[in-house]
């Protein structure tokens, strides 16, 4: 399973948080994130992550051009709907790439955990 994690500033505990509920299935999983999460998630739980560029530098649209060519399996994005973000138009293209190419994007944690806990079936991954 290749799953893409980004969290906005105002969600990085959260996804902290809810990767830490569900660390036996991310330890058996290929992630990748944006730069800022990938490294809380690396520092705070260890989980071995390949961190790409920060997502106001272009990390979202890294992870959709991977998701394009089915390198990315499902995305978990933790948007901050309270907080204007400068990089809008990548965060709508990552979106719409999932849509495009059927791909999972779990946007808030309710959503995350229902997409973790299928996976978390014997014999789901
Ligand atoms: P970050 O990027 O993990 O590098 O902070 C996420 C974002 O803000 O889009």
């Amino acid at each position: 399973m290749k799953l893409a994690l980004i969290a906005h500033d105002g969600k990085k505990t959260a996804m902290v948080a809810l990767a830490a509920e569900f660390l036996p299935l991310l330890q058996r999983c290929q992630l990748m994130a944006t730069g800022t999460t990938g490294g809380r998630l690396q520092r705070e739980l260890g989980l071995q992550v390949e961190c790409l560029l920060s997502g106001p530098l272009g990390g979202d649209l890294q992870i959709g051009a991977r998701l394009a060519v089915g390198e990315v399996d499902a995305v978990i994005f933790l948007r901050d709907p309270m907080t204007p973000q400068p990089h809008e138009p990548d965060i709508n293209a990552l979106v719409r790439a999932c849509d495009v190419h059927d791909v999972p994007c779990a946007t808030n944690v309710s959503g995350a955990r229902l997409m973790l806990r299928a996976w978390s079936e014997p014999g789901a991954v």
